[in-house]
């Protein structure tokens, strides 16, 4: 459960998983990003022809809810691997960029618009 485990707690998790296999030979972040653009790409393969509507009507599917939380759960152990292999605090880094997102878009310009900062 999400407020029952601590990022630290699931970092400690994916690094046992990978050391008692003797994975860490293979995960360098070349390979990491590599593996995190292939199961975000496994993802994205859900909802690729897909038409309006159709995307949040998969995930009231029990089947492709599971499958699509399954992909996401890939995504998520590749940016934990990443950040475990090569020491990046992820709550500071996540942190950080919303900071820098903020000051990006601001509410008085961003609130109900898709715009681009670049486009205000
Ligand atoms: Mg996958």
């Amino acid at each position: 459960m999400d407020k029952e485990t601590t990022v630290e707690d699931l970092k400690i998790l994916v690094k046992q998983l990978c050391e008692e296999r003797d994975w860490d030979q293979f995960h360098d972040p070349k390979n990491l990003a590599i593996d995190m653009s292939v199961e975000a790409n496994e993802l994205l393969e859900h909802f690729v022809f897909t038409k309006e509507g159709e995307s949040e009507a998969k995930l009231s599917d029990p089947k492709k809810r599971q499958e699509i939380t399954e992909e996401l759960a890939d995504v998520l152990y590749t940016v934990l691997r990443f950040s475990q292999m090569n020491t990046i605090d992820l709550s500071d880094a996540l942190k950080a960029k919303l900071h820098k997102v903020a000051a990006k878009y601001p509410v008085e310009k961003a609130k109900g618009s898709n715009k681009k900062y670049t486009e205000f």
